[in-house]
C-alpha cells in the first residue's frame, strides 16, 4: 500500500480496470485507466500539478500567489486542491453551462468561483479569455502576484501525461498494448500518452474519440477543422489545434454521438458498479469502435476521466435525458430526479 507525505504525492499511479462487458462484446481486452481515483477525482489533477510546479520552478508563481484559470471544472478542482496544499490561492472562471456539482465542489474547496455566460472561443468574453484578462489584472493588483494556468496552450499539461500517465499505462500492460484512445479537451492527455507510448513502440495505434460539436474528427480524418452537432458531455470537444495537440498524429479517428456513448456508462453502472461521467462514455464508445477496427485479441486502453456523481443532475437524470431525446435506461425510469 502506498504511503504519502502530502495530498499532491497521491496524484497519479491510478489503477487500470478491465471493462468486462465491452471486452466480451468485442473479443478484445478493453481497460480503463481509473483517473477518477485521483485526489480531485479526475484526470486533470495531473495537469494541475505539473502546471503549478512549472510556474513555481520558472519563478512566475511566488509564495502566496494566485492561480487563475478558465475551466469546465475539473482542472479548477485539481488546481484548487494543489494550490491549497502548497499555500497558493485559486480564482476559477467557469461557463455557466457546466454541472452544478462541479461548481459546488469548487466553492467547497475554497476557489473564488466566477461564472460567466457560455460564449464561443472567438468571442472576447469566452471563459478562457476572461480568465486570461483577470490573471493579468490580479497580477498587477495583488502583492504576491497572479499567474494564468493556460491549460490549453501550456505544454506542462501534455508533459504531465508524457511523464506519468503514459509510462504508467506501459508498465501496467507490460508493454502488451495495441491501441490507446481518448477524447480531447486541451489535448494534454491524448498527446502526452501518445508521445510516451510511441516512444516505447512503433506498433501502437492512437485513436481519437471526438464528441459531436467538436472539430477534431474532421481535422484528423479529412484535414479540415469543421464541426456540426452538439453534446451534453463536459470538458471535451475542441475546435482548434491547441499547443498541447501540436505535432500529434492520429491513426484511428472516430466521431461519437451522445446516443452511441451514454449506454456504455449506464451498462457499466448497472452491471459492473462503475459510475462514470460523459467523457468516459465517449472514450469507451471510441475504444469499442477501435476494437472492432483492430480486430479480436487486441488490448486497448482508454481513460475513465471522472465520476458520474459529478453529473448526477444531468446524465443520470431521466428528465434531463428525455429533454434532449437521449436514451433512458430501464433501471433509471421511475427514479426521482435529483432536484437542484
Ligand atoms: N474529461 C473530462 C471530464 C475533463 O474535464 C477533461 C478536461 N477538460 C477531459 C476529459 C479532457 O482531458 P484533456 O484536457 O487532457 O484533453
Amino acid at each position: 500500500m502506498a504511503k504519502h507525505n502530502d495530498l499532491i504525492s497521491a496524484i497519479g499511479n491510478t489503477p487500470m480496470i478491465r471493462l468486462n462487458r465491452t471486452s466480451t462484446l468485442t473479443g478484445c481486452e478493453i481497460w480503463g485507466k481509473a483517473e477518477f481515483l485521483n485526489p480531485g477525482q479526475s484526470v486533470k489533477d495531473r495537469a494541475a500539478l505539473f502546471i503549478i510546479h512549472d510556474a513555481v520552478q520558472s519563478g512566475r508563481l511566488k509564495p502566496g500567489g494566485t492561480i487563475v484559470e478558465g475551466t469546465a471544472g475539473n482542472t479548477g478542482i485539481g488546481l484548487t486542491l494543489v494550490a491549497n496544499s502548497l499555500g497558493f490561492k485559486s480564482v476559477i472562471v467557469i461557463p455557466d453551462t457546466q454541472s452544478q456539482e462541479k461548481k459546488d465542489a469548487l466553492r467547497l474547496y475554497g476557489a473564488e468561483l466566477i461564472e460567466v455566460p457560455a460564449k464561443p472561443y472567438k468571442h472576447p468574453n469566452n471563459y478562457i479569455k476572461v480568465s486570461q484578462r483577470l490573471a493579468e489584472k490580479l497580477d498587477a493588483e495583488l502583492p504576491e502576484g497572479a499567474i494564468w494556468a493556460n491549460q490549453f496552450d501550456n505544454i506542462a499539461n501534455r508533459r504531465a501525461h508524457a511523464e506519468t500517465t503514459g509510462p504508467e499505462i506501459w508498465q501496467q500492460t507490460s508493454g502488451r498494448i495495441d491501441g490507446f484512445i481518448c477524447a480531447v479537451g486541451t489535448g494534454g492527455t491524448l498527446a502526452g500518452v501518445a508521445e510516451a507510448l510511441r516512444a516505447r513502440s512503433d506498433d501502437i495505434k492512437i485513436g481519437l474519440a471526438d464528441p459531436e460539436g467538436a472539430a477534431l474528427y474532421n481535422y484528423y480524418a479529412h484535414g479540415e477543422l469543421k464541426s456540426a452537432g452538439d453534446s451534453i458531455t463536459e470538458g471535451i470537444g475542441q475546435g482548434r489545434i491547441t499547443a498541447n495537440l501540436e505535432g500529434l498524429t492520429i491513426d484511428n479517428p472516430y466521431q461519437i454521438s451522445d446516443a452511441e456513448a451514454l449506454p456504455y456508462i449506464f451498462d457499466l453502472l448497472e452491471h459492473e458498479g462503475l459510475c462514470l461521467g460523459g467523457s468516459s462514455a465517449i472514450n469507451i464508445a471510441g475504444a469499442v469502435r477501435m476494437a472492432r477496427d483492430l480486430g479480436p485479441g487486441k488490448t486497448i486502453v482508454t481513460i475513465l476521466c471522472d465520476y458520474g456523481n459529478r453529473y448526477a443532475s444531468k446524465i443520470f437524470n431521466p428528465q434531463f435525458l428525455r429533454g434532449r431525446n437521449l436514451p433512458v435506461p430501464k433501471w433509471m425510469e421511475g427514479r426521482t430526479p435529483i432536484d437542484i
